[in-house]
């Protein structure tokens, strides 16, 4: 369990947390709030993300992610559902710029040979190698 303070970096803040704490492989939840949110949308036709903002704050309705190998190093992957004031949610891949107001994190971490990410030519991501 994970309490991210206020001013923080979410995405910054986990990869920092699951790097310390040498976490390879795990499962993780977050709610809470933002100031701002910095997310992606991923383009299946041109296989390139398209960045956006929203400068407002905003709950986080849900949050989910999980924790695998990225050239070696523990790296996060998260999806984030926000709200405003009046209800309307927006979504998106977390990406770094996403300002916490406060955040609660559990982070389920998971035995076993950690997925490690290697490039797919097909989806234009780096997916989880041998497991499909
Ligand atoms: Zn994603």
């Amino acid at each position: 369990m994970l309490r991210l303070d206020a001013g923080s970096d979410l995405l910054e803040e986990l990869t920092a947390y699951v790097r310390h704490q040498d976490i390879r492989a795990a499962s993780l939840t977050f709610l809470g709030a933002v100031r701002r949110a910095s997310l992606r949308y991923y383009d299946q036709a041109t296989l390139r993300y398209r960045d956006f903002t929203l400068n407002e704050h905003l709950e986080v309705t849900g949050g989910v992610g999980n924790v695998s190998l990225l050239d070696g190093e523990p790296f996060i992957h998260a999806h984030v559902t926000l709200a405003d004031a009046a209800g309307r949610a927006f979504g998106g891949h977390v990406n770094t710029g996403t300002e916490v107001f406060v955040c609660e994190v559990s982070i389920h971490e998971l035995n076993g040979e950690p997925p490690d990410r290697v490039f797919d030519a097909t989806c234009g991501l780096p997916l989880w190698g041998g497991i499909s």
